[in-house]
């Protein structure tokens, strides 16, 4: 066993999104590769915007991901021991100290600060105070002040940061709940963590959080910033760009595989490679391929990945998953291991980008009544073809059985007797059976829905085009 220990730490104050996505990915894929642990810690020191409902969201949507973690679920709400134990360390020791100033005195004097053109930073009131605790105070963290602390940054290197920038930062508030900085190291320390992956958003905090390492004797674990995700349009990611929670992306009906797949290269890549399966991607994840660059998130990619992986996957399977689609639409599948049934999602299998879109595809098979689209139903549902209707249902009633061979021949030659191509006499029987110009194979769909049912929409059809 590796010693190789990541984590993925969200706060559950709302939904998986893309971004937080690929930061477990990442975290998972580093110690699936190293043979190390992954543990999911939920940071939920804000009460107020905490909810169970995330916390839940979050782990369906990873176990959707199949990123399972090995470790955990740990809550930041059940520790405020810990914490309060290593916060009395760090006071005992001099390192921190109590702090009475106001909330009003800090934002007037961060109001001063704005306006007289400098960083705001906690001016040092009470270092030297000596304060005990007591109502309404904060516990601080002694920053040095001068020197600085560099961040190795396993993507990026070294990122210095110099001791004025920073201030004495709050560990804990009065209430005696800890700060994310002080929450977060203790955590990491005590439960052994060896790298930080997350997004360069946090690389800031990072010398607060070595620092602090550094103050309770321990070593820091390694970090790795990864660059965001922007839109396609260049600026930070965000709703407007149709990136929504990860589970919503499951019930559009993309497959957890695709998602993946698009989640690691989203930043990270392996030569011109764009399809991993999941060995692959264990086997060749690592940090050093990490782009320095934002990604950029694009929604047509996604797709294409997905309907690859509909493509790739297996038919019982994807029978099972389009299920649930159907049903949305009103169409209940008993058996999705019936012949017939596996037979249909064979033949949109090829060209359904999503589940979704597959059960939309398929759905005429199963409607009792067909609504034609009204341009098809113009088009190709014309006087003038009823007599050629009218002849292949005739033809098809004296057919034993549907036979791809003598459908053809049965199209060919009534074609050639109309003097039609082929293609005048095959759409409007495609719109008699689907409703709709596009469609699997005509043939095969005859052979999918079976003789009765084939005739009786045909026989609708020519209703339709004498009422019209
Ligand atoms: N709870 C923090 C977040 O969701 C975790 C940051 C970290 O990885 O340290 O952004």
């Amino acid at each position: 066993m590796s010693t190789v220990k990541t984590r993925f730490p969200p706060s559950p104050t709302g939904h998986l999104h893309l971004g937080g996505a690929r930061t477990a990915l990442f975290n998972w894929l580093f110690a699936r590769h190293h043979g190390g642990t992954f543990l999911l810690r939920f940071e939920d020191t804000d009460r107020e915007r905490s909810k169970q409902e995330y916390v839940d969201s979050i782990k369906e949507a990873l176990e959707w991901l199949e990123l399972f973690w090995d470790e955990g679920p740990y809550f930041q709400s059940k520790r405020l021991d810990v914490y309060a134990e290593f916060a009395r360390k760090l006071l005992e020791e001099g390192k921190a100290y109590y702090c009475e100033c106001s909330p009003e005195v800090l934002e007037q004097k961060r109001k001063q600060a704005l306006a007289e053109g400098r960083k705001p930073k906690y001016d040092g009131t009470c270092r030297e105070k000596g304060l005990g605790p007591g109502p309404g105070r904060v516990l601080r963290f002694r920053c040095p002040e001068v020197g600085t602390t560099v961040v190795e940054d396993l993507i990026r290197g070294p990122v210095a940061f110099d001791h004025r920038e920073l201030d004495d930062f709050v560990i804990m508030r009065p209430d005696g709940v800890p700060t994310y900085q002080f929450a977060v190291v203790i955590d990491d320390l005590t439960m052994g963590i060896t790298h930080v992956i997350r997004g360069d958003d946090h690389l800031s905090n990072t010398p607060k959080q070595i620092l602090l390492f550094e103050a309770l004797g321990a070593k820091p674990p390694k970090y790795a910033h990864v660059p965001m995700i922007l839109g396609p349009d260049g600026t930070r990611l965000s709703k407007r760009h149709g990136a929504q929670s990860i589970l919503a992306y499951r019930d559009e009906g993309y497959l957890p595989q695709a998602m993946r797949n698009y989640l690691v290269r989203l930043g990270w890549s392996y030569g011109d490679q764009e399809i991993f399966s999941l060995e692959e991607m264990i086997e060749k994840f690592d940090l050093a391929r990490i782009s320095k660059s934002p990604a950029r998130f694009d929604p047509d990619k996604l797709l294409a990945l997905n309907a690859h992986y509909i493509r790739q996957e297996d038919t019982h399977r994807l029978a099972e998953l389009v299920v649930p689609f159907l049903a949305k639409l009103g169409v209940e599948i008993k058996n999705p291991a019936d012949e017939k049934f596996l037979k249909a999602v064979e033949s949109v299998k090829p060209r359904a980008r999503t589940l979704k879109e597959m059960a939309e595809m398929m759905r005429f098979y199963f409607v009792d009544e067909i609504t034609y689209e009204e341009k098809a139903a113009k088009k190709f549902l014309k006087p003038e073809i009823a007599p050629v209707l009218e002849e292949i249902v005739k033809a098809l009633e004296g057919m034993p059985a549907f036979e791809e061979k003598a459908l053809e021949d049965l199209f060919r030659g009534l074609a050639e007797k109309h003097q039609l191509k082929l293609k005048h006499v095959a759409q409007p029987v495609r719109v008699a059976l689907t409703g709709r110009t596009v469609s699997p194979g005509l043939f095969e769909i005859m052979d999918i829905l079976g003789k009765e049912t084939v005739i009786k929409r045909i026989k609708k059809a020519l209703a339709f085009i004498k009422e019209h």
